[in-house]
Formats: C-alpha cells, sequence, structure tokens
C-alpha cells in the first residue's frame, strides 16, 4: 500500500498561506514604489497653516518653488523647501486665484485627489490586515504542530505507522502460539478481505487482547499490522481522557476518520480500560461524563462499520473484569484473544528472539535461564538479555557469556545485589542458617521443588535467598506437594529457633507465603475435606489469572471461617514441627554448610550435594526468600 494521504486539510492550508503571502509581497512592493510621495505627505501633514492671501502673494512675488492643490487643500513649497499649508473655496480655481500668471514660472500643480487618498487611507489598512492573516496562519500552523497546545484537542493524538514502517511481525513475538493462531484470521482478512465478503462472512470488527504487563500485547497488535503490509494506528485509552470534557469524543472521530480513509488498516487502541471501564459504575471518582462520551462515540464509530469497512479495531487490557459489558457485544470487541504469561517453552523462545540482535558468546544455554524465570513477563525477559549486554560491556567483554544472563537474572528477578551492604555479623549467621535452614527442609521433604542455589549476599530487602527450580510449569499441585511447600518455607524460622532459641522478623515474608498456601488449600482446593467439605469459600474478584487479584468477597459462615483458620493453624503448625525434626536431625551437617556458606556466601546445588550427601540433583525455577 502507498504512503498515506494523511494531511489533505493541512495541504491546503498550505496553499491560502502562500497566495496570501503572495499578496503582501505584491502589495508591500506597491506600497515601496509610493514611498516618495508619501515621505513628502508627511511634510505637508505638518505645514503651517497661513492666509490663502499670503500664498498669493509670495507666488506674485515668485517666492514659491511649486503649488500643490488637493480638493481644497492648498500647499505651497517655499524656496527654503518648506510648506505653508491653506485652504480654498471648492468652486475658485487656480484662474479665479491669479495662479496661473503665464510669465510667472512656478509651477501649479493639482492632485488627482480620489486615487491619492485611496492609497493614503487604505493601503495601510490593507497591509496590517493581510499582516494579521499571515500571522493568525502562522500561528495556528505552529499550534497545529505542536499538537500540545489546547487549540488542537480535537484532532486525535493517534501515532500512525505507515505500512512500510512496521518491521514487526509473528517472528518477532516468542511463545504465545494460541493467540497468534487466532489473529491470523484478522491478518488474512486484512490482506484479502474480497475472500471473506464475497462468501458473505461477517468481518471482525474487533478483537481485544487481555493478559498481564508485558506479555506482548501491544508486540502483537503491532505484529499483525505487520504481517498484513497495512497502517497501524495507536493510541492509548489515557489520551483520550484530557482537560475538556468532549475533547475525547472528537478525539475518537477524528481518529476513525483517519481510519477509514486508510483502510484497510489496524486502530489499535492500548489500556482500553481507561475509557471502557463499566459505566455507572460506583467508587471510580469524577471525570465520568467524560470518559463515559468517549467510549460512547468509540461504540457509535464501530457500529457505524458496514460490510465494506476493512478497518479493524484491536484494543488491549490488563483489566478485562473491569470493562462496560457494551463493549464485549457482538459487532465489537467480540473477540477477545489471551495471552499468559510465557510458560518454560515459551520463555526459552522469546530469550532467543531477543538474543538475535545481540552478540551471544559461545556454550550458552538459554533453557537454564528459561528455568529460572517463572513467572516472568516477555518484558522481563527482554529486560534481562539487555542487562546480560551491558554486564558483559561493563566487563568489557566482546560477547555476552552465560554468566553475565546468570547475573541478569538476578538482578531483574530480584533487585541488584548489594554487595556493599553492610551486614553485621550476627545478622549475616542468622541469615545464612535460616537460607540453610530452607535448603536442608526444602531437600528433605520429598514433593518440594529441586534445590538451585543458597545465598547470603543481600539484595532488594531480603537479606539472603535460597532458590529451588520446578523441573516443568505445573498447573496441578497435590496435597503433599502444598504440605512440603510450607515446610520448607518455614525451614528458616525452624533453624533459627534451633540454633538461636530467638525468633527474627526475618521469615515474615515466608510466614506470610505459607499461610497463603494453607489457606487457599482450605478455601479454594477442599482439601479440608473432613471438616470443611469439597467446598469453595468466598468469591474471587477479577482476574486471578491475570495476576491481578482484587481480593475476596466473604460469602461464608462465621463457622466457616472458624474452621478455615483453625485448619491454617494446624497446617502450619504441623508442618513447622516437621521442618524442626528435619533440621535437628541434620543439625551437625547444617553447621558445616553454613560454615561454608559464610565463606563463599553463594552456594550451588553442587557445593550443597557434596557436603549433604553427595549425589546428583537435576536442575530447576522457584525462589524461597
Ligand atoms: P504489553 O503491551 O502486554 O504490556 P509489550 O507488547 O509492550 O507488552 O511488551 C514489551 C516488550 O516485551 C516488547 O516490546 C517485547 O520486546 C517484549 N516481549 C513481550 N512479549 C514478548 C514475546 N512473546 N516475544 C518476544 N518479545 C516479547
Ligand atoms: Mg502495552
Ligand atoms: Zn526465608
Amino acid at each position: 500500500m502507498a504512503s498515506p494521504n494523511l494531511l489533505p486539510p493541512q495541504r491546503r492550508q498550505n496553499q491560502v498561506f502562500s497566495a496570501l503571502l503572495l499578496i503582501f509581497l505584491i502589495a508591500s512592493s506597491v506600497y515601496y514604489m509610493t514611498a516618495p510621495e508619501r515621505s513628502e505627505d508627511e511634510k505637508l501633514t505638518t505645514a503651517k497653516e497661513v492666509p490663502l492671501s499670503e500664498i498669493t502673494q509670495k507666488y506674485s512675488q515668485g517666492k514659491l518653488s511649486e503649488i500643490l492643490v488637493r480638493g481644497s487643500n492648498v500647499y505651497a513649497k517655499m524656496l527654503s523647501g518648506s510648506y505653508v499649508q491653506s485652504y480654498k473655496e471648492l468652486g475658485d480655481s487656480i484662474g479665479t486665484l491669479g495662479w496661473n500668471d503665464p510669465k510667472n514660472p512656478t509651477p501649479v500643480r493639482v492632485d488627482n485627489i480620489e486615487l491619492k487618498n485611496f492609497f493614503k487611507d487604505h493601503l495601510g489598512d490593507l497591509v496590517f490586515f493581510i499582516l494579521m492573516i499571515g500571522l493568525g496562519m502562522w500561528v495556528f500552523r505552529s499550534l497545529a504542530r505542536s499538537q500540545s497546545s489546547a487549540m488542537s484537542f480535537g484532532k486525535s493524538r493517534a501515532r500512525v505507522a505507515d505500512a512500510k514502517d512496521i518491521k514487526t511481525t509473528f517472528k518477532d513475538v516468542a511463545g504465545c502460539d494460541e493467540a497468534k493462531n487466532e489473529l491470523e484470521e484478522i491478518v488474512d482478512f486484512l490482506k484479502s478481505p474480497k475472500k471473506y465478503t464475497a462468501i458473505g462472512a461477517k468481518i471482525p470488527r474487533g478483537a481485544l487482547l487481555v493478559g498481564a504487563p508485558g506479555t506482548g500485547k501491544t508486540l502483537l497488535a503491532r505484529a499483525v499490522a505487520g504481517e498484513a503490509g497495512v497502517p497501524f494506528f495507536s493510541i492509548s485509552g489515557s489520551e483520550f481522557v484530557e482537560m475538556f470534557v468532549g475533547v475525547g469524543a472528537s478525539r475518537v472521530r477524528d481518529l476513525f476518520l483517519k481510519a477509514k480513509r486508510n483502510a484497510p488498516c489496524i486502530i489499535f487502541i492500548d489500556e482500553i480500560d481507561a475509557v471502557g471501564r463499566q459505566r455507572g459504575g460506583a467508587g471510580f471518582g469524577g471525570g465520568h461524563d467524560e470518559r463515559e462520551q468517549t467510549l460512547n462515540q468509540i461504540l457509535t464509530e464501530m457500529d457505524g462499520f458496514d460490510k465494506e469497512t476493512k478497518v479493524i479495531v484491536m484494543a488491549a487490557t490488563n483489566r478485562p473484569d473491569v470493562l462496560d459489558v457494551a463493549l464485549l457485544r457482538p459487532g465489537r470487541f467480540d473477540r477477545r484473544v489471551f495471552i499468559d504469561k510465557p510458560d518454560l517453552v515459551a520463555r526459552k523462545l522469546i530469550l532467543e528472539v531477543h538474543a538475535r540482535n545481540k552478540k551471544m558468546g559461545k556454550g550458552i544455554d538459554l533453557e537454564v535461564i528459561a528455568k529460572q524465570t517463572v513467572g516472568l513477563a516477555g518484558a522481563d525477559l527482554e529486560n534481562i538479555m539487555n542487562e546480560a549486554a551491558i554486564f558483559a560491556a561493563k566487563h568489557g567483554m566482546k560477547t555476552i557469556a552465560q554468566g553475565d544472563i546468570v547475573e541478569a537474572v538476578e538482578k531483574v528477578a530480584l533487585g541488584s545485589e548489594k554487595r556493599s551492604r553492610k551486614i553485621n555479623e550476627k545478622e549475616k549467621s542468622i541469615t545464612a542458617y535460616h537460607e540453610v535452614g530452607h535448603a536442608i527442609v526444602g531437600h528433605l521433604c520429598e514433593e518440594s521443588d529441586p534445590l538451585h542455589k543458597i545465598s547470603i549476599i543481600s539484595r532488594g530487602f531480603a537479606l539472603g535467598v535460597t532458590w529451588f527450580l520446578p523441573k516443568e510449569d505445573q498447573y496441578t499441585t497435590t496435597k503433599q506437594k502444598f504440605l512440603d511447600e510450607i515446610c520448607g518455607l518455614l525451614g528458616g524460622r525452624a533453624a533459627e529457633e534451633i540454633v538461636f532459641h530467638e525468633i527474627t522478623t526475618g521469615a515474615s515474608n515466608d510466614i506470610e507465603r505459607a499461610s497463603a498456601i494453607a489457606r487457599s488449600m482450605a478455601m479454594r482446593y477442599g482439601m479440608d475435606q473432613e471438616e470443611l467439605g469439597i467446598v469453595s469459600y468466598g468469591e474471587r474478584q477479577g482476574g486471578a489469572a491475570l495476576g491481578v487479584d482484587l481480593g475476596m468477597t466473604r460469602n461464608y459462615s462465621e463457622d466457616a471461617a472458624k474452621k478455615i483458620d483453625a485448619f491454617v493453624q494446624r497446617t502450619i503448625a504441623a508442618q513447622y514441627v516437621r521442618a524442626k525434626g528435619f533440621i535437628e536431625a541434620n543439625r551437625s551437617k547444617m553447621e558445616t554448610i553454613v560454615a561454608k556458606l559464610l565463606e563463599i556466601e553463594t552456594m550451588s546445588l553442587e557445593e550443597f550435594l557434596e557436603i549433604f550427601e553427595g549425589k546428583k540433583v537435576e536442575k530447576k525455577t522457584k525462589k524461597i526468600v
């Protein structure tokens, strides 16, 4: 598709502007050509007034160099060059005044009053008028260009990417095969709309991309445009809502108008939840009317599409739960494409995509990295590869080594290492026992994920870290695995209590997580069969699948609440006893491992096992802080 003619109104404006400029040039040159007379005019208007008889007298005495008659105005130029002025009756002619003496050499000039007056009275106005118009146009144009001004509020602020500028294709989007499959249809429609219209198929109008932040929604939308080779109009929902009421709606109108002119094309509305929230809902504060009008305009525009409209509206959100139902009705965003956080395979592919444009060293194993990055989104993985490149450059290397990527993972996942942070010896020692406690208990719990690494280097706000890598992403979990997880989480506190006979605040995060697991065992998974039965308690609000948990609505009795609390307490108490048992049984080994850890600060699985038993274990991703 050729470069779209996006700005015809501006071009027209240009022509008007140059025409005015031309008029101005002509007028100003005329003005200049009459300049000598004008300077004379000035002298005339300031001339001294004298009786008419005085002029007649000086004429006859030959003391004048010229007489100028303009209507009833009479000007006389003295031999000295200065002027005097007087008035005559309109009926008086040169003859009656006696200025027509053929022997007198003084010339008498009669000016054409009409022409002179026209120039005198109107030329200035004309020039001024043209100047004002020119200035006005110039101001208007520069405002339009700057776009940031209140003058341009009705114009859409959509960013437009020409078809030829979009290099993104599905190849750049790793994983999310299901989403790509669904969007393939839209690509095909944009490429050959006739195929669909000929058969009478209803054309999709809108597709809503739903996914957690950083999962590649924007990227996918661009890729659809890139695959189809059509222009891409993008705007963010929040940009509609600004400054004045009614602006959003007129922006929408403008955006759709531009898009239709450039069809086939894609309109992409990012963060549509900013305008598309449920209407009339409580608690969102002001700006309702504005948002509502904007939303209504979007709906109206989409309804206005006929069969021939080859514009597809894509939108992205991470809050599908708050969207107005009107947006989701057929004929609007009737296709919903869910984009999940990447699984192991997808993570490896995404890492590979972002390794493509970087100089990678030999022997890089991205699978190991993928295993360490459970729960991270595409944007995080991109960030990791970028950080790795920065580390490599910092170390003065020409290519990226595995170590750089590992370092980057730790930085991105946990905040950067703070070797410099001073922690006193006691604190360090407690941290070491705490982490080794996690490691030993986790290692001894059969269902627990294999241990990966122990570290007492402080990162972010966590003093130490013990990593466990799951063998694969798991979608179902057994009751025993939950219990083992809780046990492992309590290993840190158990070690602290056994060794120091005192307890610290260091385990607060562990306790929180252990409690959360126990609570969902009771409330969501029906794992307290005897007391609570196989019943779900509490209604979840919103998209837990998206990592956005809006909390629970309590829909159970006081009695059930007591039972839930009792289950949580019982479960955690039992696992704590179990964890302490593991630690006590391995007290001496723990001492050796802690001593070693305090020395080397970071301990790998191999180093741990060398002391603990001497056996190889497969690697894997999950951390217990
Ligand atoms: P979202 O719009 O969902 O918040 P983005 O599309 O803006 O996420 O993603 C941010 C960046 O993360 C992208 O520009 C891309 O570099 C990277 N990214 C995210 N998902 C993927 C993916 N599946 N494949 C490759 N890169 C990805
Ligand atoms: Mg985005
Ligand atoms: Zn801990």
